[in-house]
């Protein structure tokens, strides 16, 4: 029997939350949204009050105490962020504000200004002390961002609360993070359906279904925020080497896997690394599953063992790695 659901949504995280779930559960649904409500409030660089922007209010004066879930979080995201050639950076928070890509204000900044910002991005300049975890941006205008980490953790997070309360079947979805919980009732199969959006589309279609169980299902994509200037797209995603957004071949690239988190971290890693890279850090990843959607309508699949993909739209071709 096919089970009724029940759907909540709020404005959050500067896009529509939402949740569903099989059994009405008023205190459950209440502590969802309470917690994301929380971790918005401490990790948003979008207002000017959270913890993460008192770090970075404070950049070049002195270091700050934040919560432990904050510091952790930063902790990991700096450590992925010091790996070689690596192209998450969570001290990306300069550039970030400079570009304003999504936001009022966007702009294409001079090659002056973004080689001085590029200066104030280097993570090496985030010192973490363990003892009071607190936190020192080394230089003045240094910022953390966690854009590219913060959805995943959330998410993680939520499942918690709603295993806390007892609900075992449930998809959160954080604006492009899903993450499904359990076995879905609705299908024969057990695994639950998540659209793979087709970029730039007016009317929401979908360029294919990606059919997964108990697992997280991240995309980063240059059609959700972006602008055009003299006829050329300029997207959020940056090369933090270059500070510019990345160049290459992928529209999107969803990553496949456990937990949310490292879905985030690597969808953003692997937009970077574009599909050829992309493809060979995977056969060393074999917990990580990714689509890389291109521009020339092509689908990339590798390690296809914990989902399959559906493919909807016939002008694109799919091709398994
Ligand atoms: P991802 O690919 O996962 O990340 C891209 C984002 O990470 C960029 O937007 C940028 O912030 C950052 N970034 C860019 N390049 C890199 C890089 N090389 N390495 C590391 N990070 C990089 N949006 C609003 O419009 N208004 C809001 O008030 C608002 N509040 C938010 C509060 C929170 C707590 C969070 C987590 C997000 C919020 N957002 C808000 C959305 C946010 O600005 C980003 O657009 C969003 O997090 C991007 O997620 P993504 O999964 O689409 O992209
Ligand atoms: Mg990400």
């Amino acid at each position: 029997m096919v089970k009724a659901n029940y759907e909540y949504s709020q404005n959050l995280l500067g896009t529509i939350v939402s949740l569903t779930i099989y059994e009405a559960n008023e205190t459950a649904v209440k502590a969802v949204f309470a917690t994301l409500k929380i971790l918005e409030d401490k990790l948003t660089v979008n207002r000017p009050l959270s913890e993460v922007m008192s770090i970075n209010m404070a950049a070049g004066k002195h270091a700050v105490e934040v919560s432990r879930p904050v510091f952790d979080l930063i902790a990991q995201a700096l450590q992925i962020s010091l790996q070689p050639n690596c192209y998450f950076n969570c001290a990306i928070g300069a550039l970030v504000k400079l570009w304003q890509i999504g936001f009022k204000g966007q702009q294409v900044p001079t090659d002056e200004q973004i080689k001085q910002h590029l200066l104030l991005t280097n993570p090496r300049d985030i010192e973490l002390n363990t003892d009071n975890h607190s936190i020192f941006l080394k230089r003045k205008g240094m910022q953390i961002d966690l854009g590219a980490i913060a959805k995943g953790y959330i998410a993680d997070v939520i499942k918690e609360v709603l295993v806390k309360h007892n609900i075992h079947q449930a998809m959160i979805n954080l604006g492009g993070n899903v993450l499904t919980i359990g076995d879905s009732p609705l299908s024969d199969d057990k695994n639950w359906h998540v659209g793979l959006k087709k970029p730039f589309s007016r009317n929401q279609e979908l360029v294919g279904i990606i059919n997964v169980n108990n697992r997280s299902v991240v995309t980063s994509g240059i059609y959700e925020r972006f602008f055009y200037q003299h006829n050329h797209l300029y997207h959020h995603i940056l090369n933090p080497f270059t500070g510019y957004p990345l160049d290459n071949e992928l529209e999107s690239v969803t990553i496949i896997s456990k937990s949310s988190l490292e879905g985030d971290i690597y969808s953003t890693i692997l937009y970077g690394l574009g599909v050829s890279k992309g493809c060979e850090f995977l056969q060393r990843h074999s917990n990580l599953a990714a689509i890389f959607l291109l521009k020339n309508k092509t689908i990339v699949l590798a390690n296809t063992d914990n989902f399959y993909f559906q493919l909807l739209d016939k002008q694109y071709q799919v091709k398994q790695y």
